[in-house]
């Protein structure tokens, strides 16, 4: 992996990770990687030095970053209508066949990629005038001492941090970054351990990932990426959606319409499955919403069934909500942080 500038990758000590004998285990996330001397692990981005250990390929590259849309997260109910300064670099733990964001996952050769320190996200922030900073793209998991050192310096700023994660963490690494994180959107690919063995992924891990950030007080939103063939069984998704149901506070559920990528080339979600999996989500979860479709989308009052929200893709068109974070014709309260 080489940098925008040509220089030499970066290569920083890693966190969480023991010797075993001639390996290392690197214990950041569920696959517990062993990896031997001049290998990756499943990642690609956390390398074993031989007589170092375990070392980042990744810290302080960056492959994308942008201001964007909060609504592009997603998260609907969290500072609607505001930017979000977004960056990522590469890497990724899971390998889901249809991946939108393949050439970030897969740390591929073509992506340019550029040097950043920690105190980079808050300086563009202010600068760009964003009132929040989101790691995405990749999976920012596997950035995790660059994601750390990055919101210890925005949290001195007051800046509060989004996470956009595949929820892939162990428990102890996970509690670390906790009191950083204000806002996350986590994937929840499917509710079958074979259908996240396909993906390379762990449900338990990121059904506990999601139940912690909720009990700690962070917003949370979840995305279901509906992709046919994979996770398109309606009475598993029930379950998820009941699961959902069952934390406190409930979150928000996207439920995103998958195009051909990667590997997977069948056909993009059929409109009609998106329309059914929203009514079987509906039946247990107050805020469900269509993704990576046209048209508009609207958060109602619970209360007087006005609309609260309103946005086409990913802009905010309409807000009826007033600086208490009331609704602004019935002064109820509203789910939505401001
Ligand atoms: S973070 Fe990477 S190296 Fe570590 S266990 Fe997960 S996939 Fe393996």
């Amino acid at each position: 992996m080489k940098n925008a500038e040509g220089s030499k990758e970066t290569v920083r000590e890693a966190e969480w990770w023991r010797f075993e004998g001639e390996d290392v285990r690197c214990m950041l996330c569920p696959h517990v990687c062993l990896i031997s001397p001049g290998k990756a692990g499943r990642c690609g981005v956390r390398i074993h030095v031989k007589g170092e250990g375990l070392r980042l390929s990744n810290y302080g590259m960056a492959a994308s970053l942008a201001a964007d849309p909060i609504e592009k997260k997603p998260l609907y109910h969290w500072k609607p209508g505001t930017s979000v300064l977004s960056l990522g670099s590469v890497g990724c733990s899971m390998h889901c066949p249809f991946c939108q964001n393949w050439q970030l996952a897969e740390c591929s050769p073509f992506v340019s990629l550029h040097r950043i320190d920690p105190e980079d996200p808050a300086r563009l922030a202010v600068q760009h005038g964003t009132p929040s900073v989101a790691f995405t793209y990749n999976e920012p998991l596997t950035w995790f001492e660059f994601l750390k050192d990055s919101c210890r310096l925005l949290r001195e700023e007051k800046i509060p941090v989004v996470l956009v994660s595949n929820g892939m963490i162990n428990a102890a690494p996970l509690e670390e970054i906790v009191p950083y994180i204000a806002a996350a959107n986590i994937d929840l690919k499917a509710f079958t351990p074979d259908a996240y063995r396909v993906m390379g992924g762990d449900l338990d891990a990121v059904k506990r990932t999601i139940r912690t950030l909720s009990a700690a007080g962070t917003h949370v939103e979840v995305t279901f990426l509906l992709v046919p063939g994979i996770n398109d069984d309606a009475f598993s998704f029930a379950e998820m959606a009941s699961w959902l149901a069952s934390l406190h506070p409930v979150p928000v559920l996207h439920i995103s319409r998958y195009f051909p990528n990667r590997e997977w080339r069948v056909p993009a979600t059929p409109l009609e499955r998106i329309k059914e999996f929203e009514r079987i989500a509906h039946e247990r979860l107050p805020w469900v919403y269509p993704g990576n479709i046209d048209g508009e989308s609207c958060t109602r009052c619970l209360e007087c069934g006005r609309v609260l929200l309103r946005r086409r893709r990913n802009t905010l068109l309409e807000k009826n909500i007033d600086e208490k974070g009331r609704c602004a014709f019935c002064e109820s309260p509203t789910p939505v942080t401001l």
